[in-house]
Parts: C-alpha cells; structure tokens; sequence
C-alpha cells in the first residue's frame, strides 16, 4: 500500500510524528510518501520539527507559501494533482485544518484516490473562520475519518457523515504529548534568564481573527499586561508582523521569544502555571500536562475541555483575561478524565488505513 502524507503547518508536522512512526514500525508493508506544501516555512516553524521528531524527510516541497488563502490553495492543488497523478497512492492522510489540508483533500477526491482526515469533525461553527471552512469541506471529500472524539462523531452525525467510515480514533496530540514528555528541554533563550520555573504564564497568539483586528490584539496585550506573573510569548511570524505594523508595545511582564521546537513547547507547557492561548493545539496540551488553559477566542472546537472546567473561553477584552486568570489559578485541573483517547490514536489510525 502506498499512501501521500500532506503536511505544511506546524502543528501538522507534530501530529504526522506520530502517524509516521507508527507506520513505519509497524507496517513495513506500507510506502509513506510525505508532501510538504510550504505553507510554513521558517525554520523554527518548520525545519526545526524536521530535525526534532525524526519525521521523514518530505518526498516533494511544494514551497507554497506566503500568499493568499486563494493563492495558496490554487497553487496547492495544482501541484498536488500532478504529483498524485505520479505517485499513484492508496491513500492520500491530511491533517486538521488548514490550506494544505484542503487542497489535498480536493485534488486527491477528483482523482478519486480516497481521503483519510485526521482529527475530523471537529467544529467550531464560526465559518469567518479559514480553518473551519477547510475542515468542514475536508471531512465531506474523505473516505475515512479519524476523530478525536465522541463529540466530534456526533458533529459529523449532525451533517448527515455516518457509517464504518467515522472511526473514533482518539487524539494523535495526545499520544505526542505523552511520547516527547520525557525529552522536553527548557529552551535557551535569553528572556527566560530571570523566570523562574513553575512562575510563568505561556502565552500563543496567532489566529487571523486576533491578530488581524487591532482592537483584539490590543485587549490580550493589555490583558497579560495587567497579570501579575511573567508570561512567556513565543511569538509566531504573524503576529510579530502584526503587532510591529500595529505600532502596539509589548508589556514590560511579556518576554518575547521566537518560535520554539516542540520539545521546548512541551517544557514550558509542563513548567508554567497557567497557559493563555488561542491556538487548538496549545488548549490540550495545557489538559495534557495538568495546566489550566485560558482561550482567548469567542468559542473552540476543544469543548470537553471546558466542560470539565480545565479550559475557559474568554475571548479578548483586558478585564476578562484578568478575572479568568484569577479564577483559573485557583482550579485542580482534573486528572481521570481523558476525553481524546488513550495515547495510541497513531495506531488506530494504521489500522484504520
Ligand atoms: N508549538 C511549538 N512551538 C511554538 C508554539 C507552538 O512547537 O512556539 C506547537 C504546540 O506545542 C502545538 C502546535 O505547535 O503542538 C500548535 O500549533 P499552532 O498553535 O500553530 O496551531 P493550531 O493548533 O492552532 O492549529
């Protein structure tokens, strides 16, 4: 069997980690053939995840990136198409949410080669969203889909995607975060001289809807300004470009430092003591190292989280993130409760394929 991997983002590459080794260890059968779109392509966005997890190294780089949304996409599929025509896969795996996943998802069902979709059904009903338009379009291509939860199955219910096709495969995040716990390192950057370890706040900022509106982006600064913690922001290429065009200061409290690897990420999550963010990921791995979570969105597709209390949605005015830091410091993050699995999605997602 051979199967096309896409990737291109971040958290994808962390989530393909897993999928891959799980293939290659067990599977020798199985030919992986990993595309990288492009999409992000610093190296502490991208290259670092390379190095770190021992991903295989892509068989195709697309280098796409940098554009718009329709760009991107447009370019993607084009590319992508051709590729499929010579590779001739089983399977084309796309993950989560983003332009990559999507072009994938549509070049790939044209040729009619079927589509597996990791952590599908997913929903946070906001369709302003880029990432909620991908995913809702993905998970209607796919032939396969893996969700991450019950809930999640019930989502796809809800729109009609039923049948031995929707597995509830668990949370390929969390057998990542269990896997890497043990070589997390504290990262070298200067801005953390001073911090002490269990005394800091993490902070990630970098979804459109914040960072491309000033009045948003401007109440998180003036939130985490007003905490009485230092908080650590590893600042993502956007926001960065925004906050600088946005003319807005970073607090005295805020220590900027630049994307981390993934082993560094999982230190600081294990070390802080409160995680404010509006990235999906960066809310479970919060749960997944026994940290409260703050989520400075309207809303989030991670919603059994803030059923058990481990998560709150504040969106983004100063007075919110203040009284939920408050609130949040004071609350035992619960410690049976594991909706997304038992560590061992990648496995079912082989056996699945
Ligand atoms: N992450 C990382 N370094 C950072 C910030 C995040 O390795 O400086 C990891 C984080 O641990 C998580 C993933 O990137 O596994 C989340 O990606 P991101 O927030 O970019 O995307 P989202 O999860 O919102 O789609």
């Amino acid at each position: 069997m051979k199967v096309v991997t896409i990737v291109g983002a971040r958290p994808q590459f962390i989530k393909a980690a897993v999928v891959s080794r799980a293939l290659a260890r067990d599977r020798q059968d199985v030919q992986e053939v990993l595309v990288h779109t492009g999409q992000h392509y610093d190296a502490n966005m991208s290259d670092v995840f390379f190095d770190e997890l021992d991903i295989p190294r892509p068989g195709h780089h697309l280098g796409i990136g940098g554009g718009s949304h329709g760009q991107n996409t447009g370019r993607m599929i084009e590319q992508i198409e051709v590729l499929l025509l010579s590779e001739k896969p089983d399977w084309v795996l796309v993950y989560g949410d983003t332009d990559s996943t999507l072009a994938g998802a549509l070049a790939a069902s044209k040729l009619h080669i079927p589509v597996a979709h990791v952590e599908a059904g997913l929903r946070s009903y906001n369709r302003r969203m880029p990432e909620e338009i991908n995913r809702v379009l993905t998970d209607h291509l796919a032939s396969l889909l893996l969700v991450p939860s019950e809930r999640a199955s019930g989502n796809l219910r809800s729109e009609g995607i039923t049948g031995p096709k929707v597995q509830v495969a668990g949370d390929v995040m969390y057998d990542a975060a269990l896997y890497y716990r043990e070589k997390a390192r504290r990262p070298k950057a200067e801005a953390l001289d001073a911090v002490e370890d269990g005394d800091f706040a993490l902070c990630t900022i970098h979804r459109a809807e914040n960072t491309d509106d000033h009045a948003r982006l401007q109440g998180i600064l003036d939130g985490l300004a007003a905490l009485p913690i230092a908080v650590i922001l590893p600042l993502h290429p956007r926001t960065r470009a925004r906050v600088a065009a946005a003319g807005i200061p970073f607090p005295g409290n805020v220590r900027v430092i630049d994307p981390v690897g993934y082993l560094e990420m999982v230190w600081l999550e294990a070390n802080c003591r409160v995680v404010l963010t509006d990235s999906g990921g960066v809310q479970k791995e919060a749960y997944f190292h026994g940290k409260p979570c703050i989520t400075l969105r309207d809303e989030t597709e991670w919603v059994e989280l803030v059923d058990i209390g481990a998560n709150r949605i504040v969106g983004t005015s100063s007075a919110a993130i203040q009284q939920a830091y408050a609130e949040m410091l004071e609350r035992e993050v619960p410690k049976d409760v594991q909706p997304y699995g038992k560590g061992r999605a990648a496995d079912l997602v082989v056996a699945a394929l």
